[in-house]
């Protein structure tokens, strides 16, 4: 039997990868990703960044596994490289020549919380996390423009701060501005008044990192967003960093097509709604951080009713916290119960299980439940089968250990697979859209 090289064992991971992530994460993580030569009992990868590689292990380590040999630890003998930085393509800037620019912008103040390393990972928002991270530590050289987008209360301004930290303190040269949207309509506003316009353009042109936080409020606001777009293009032209964030995907923000296309240039990524164990550590980090400890169990009761948003588990801490100090109680349960109560979610009526939503999309597919049961990977039951795990993650509240058992034995990293390959799809294709909207009114009814 003649042996596989590398490159042509590489080359069937990435199409088996290919079915299964969406085109944008294909093309910035996977795409890049060169096969060195070399390698006898292994294969050697050249990744543009450390973020590629731990993207790579902490996502795809079983796939490595089964396709790559083995080090006796049990990792895939894999040897990875950092590609070196191209000094030709990218001319060093020296932003500290450039003018100093008298202004009196409001410069919106980065909360000293807001950190990388007070942002608690967990599977879905993982990937959002190491891209910020991507773009804070080589910043216009990793993903340009970084859109993140997801639901209210999810950590996108944690994550746009953080990178504007974390590029002050370890690139001090560049120039960091971080506005909101409305924040820069409020600006235009008042330099047209000033007649000052062109003192704003310049300032704005010159800086090195921009973050805009909620890209939503430009909807709408037509004379604006042409403002905007011209600022935008402006800064990508000279690789200078932008990062965006959104409460939707750029193809569903109410903006004209160029304004979208240039937001899907770089990486766009979403920020999902934390599972159960990691809203639990979310809660124990707050609570330490507020200098009280919460048993486990007390953790755990409060996650498990407070689901849709990490503002609202803060704002549980601080009522707890307050309470129990003020009535001298321990933190337990029942205070729990007793000054949350009206915080917590209760979850609709018809309580949605993994079932009833096999029957939903099986309905809505054509399919039988038995074959979305089954182990069969022809695409007619595969994708349904996908379809269905995604809605599981999205409707019903429970970790993903849990409902990856209910699909009959499949893995926790099966079920988040189907669910980041749909969520990326859902975003572009109006038929799958409405047929998931379909799924959710049966279910809910
Ligand atoms: P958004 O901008 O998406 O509405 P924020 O960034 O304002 O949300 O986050 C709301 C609150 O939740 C903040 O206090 C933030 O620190 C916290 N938060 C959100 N996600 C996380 C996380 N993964 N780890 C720790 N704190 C988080
Ligand atoms: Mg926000």
């Amino acid at each position: 039997m003649l042996t596989k090289t590398p490159q042509e064992t590489w080359s069937q991971f990435l199409e088996l990868i290919g079915e299964r992530c969406s085109a944008t994460e294909f093309e910035n993580w996977f795409a890049p990703i060169r096969v060195l030569e070399g390698g006898d009992d292994g294969i050697c990868l050249e990744v543009p960044n450390i973020f590629v590689q731990e993207y790579l292990l902490d996502n795809y380590k079983k796939d490595l596994c089964s396709f790559f040999p083995l080090k006796s630890c049990g990792e895939p003998a894999i040897k990875f490289f950092l590609a070196e930085v191209k000094k030709k393509v990218e001319p060093v800037q020296e932003p500290v020549s450039l003018p100093q620019i008298e202004t009196n912008l409001p410069d919106i103040k980065l909360n000293p919380f807001y950190t990388f390393p007070n942002f608690i990972e967990g599977p879905t928002n993982q990937f959002v996390k190491s891209a910020a991270m991507g773009v804070a530590n080589r910043p216009s050289k990793s993903y340009n423009p970084l859109f993140i987008h997801g639901g209210v209360g999810l950590g996108k301004t944690h994550l746009l701060h953080a990178i504007g930290h974390y590029i002050r303190e370890h690139h001090k040269k560049l120039r960091v501005h971080c506005i909101t949207t409305e924040g820069f309509i409020n600006d235009l506003v008042d330099n047209l008044r000033n007649k000052s316009i062109d003192k704003m353009k310049r300032f704005y042109r010159s800086l090195d990192v921009l973050l805009v936080d909620d890209i939503q409020f430009l909807q709408s606001r037509l004379n604006f967003e042409e403002e905007f777009c011209n600022t935008f293009e402006s800064l990508i032209n000279q690789s200078k960093q932008i990062v965006i964030t959104s409460d939707k995907p750029p193809g569903q923000l109410k903006l004209s097509e160029r304004m979208i296309a240039r937001m899907e240039w770089g990486l766009v990524a979403n920020i999902g709604v934390p599972d159960l164990e990691t809203r639990v550590a979310i809660l124990q980090h707050k609570a330490e951080q507020k200098g009280f400890r919460i048993p486990q169990k007390v953790a755990f009761f409060i996650a498990e009713h407070i689901y849709h948003n990490v503002r609202q588990l803060e704002g549980a801490i601080n009522r707890l916290g307050a309470y129990c100090r003020l009535m001298g109680l321990d933190v337990t349960e029942e205070t729990a119960e007793k000054t949350l109560s009206e915080l917590f979610q209760y979850a609709p009526h018809k309580k949605i299980s993994v079932e009833n939503i096999l029957k939903s999309v099986a309905a809505i597919f054509g399919v039988r439940v038995s074959d979305l049961k089954s182990t069969s990977r022809t695409k007619d039951v595969a994708f349904p089968r996908q379809v269905a795990m995604y809605l599981a993650k999205e409707m019903i509240n429970e970790s993903l250990m849990r409902l990856s058992s209910a699909f009959g034995g499949k893995t926790h990293s099966t079920l988040l697979h189907a669910w980041k390959k749909i969520a990326g799809q859902v975003e572009k294709d109006e038929t799958l859209r409405r047929q998931i909207d379909m799924a959710r009114r049966n279910l809910e009814a």
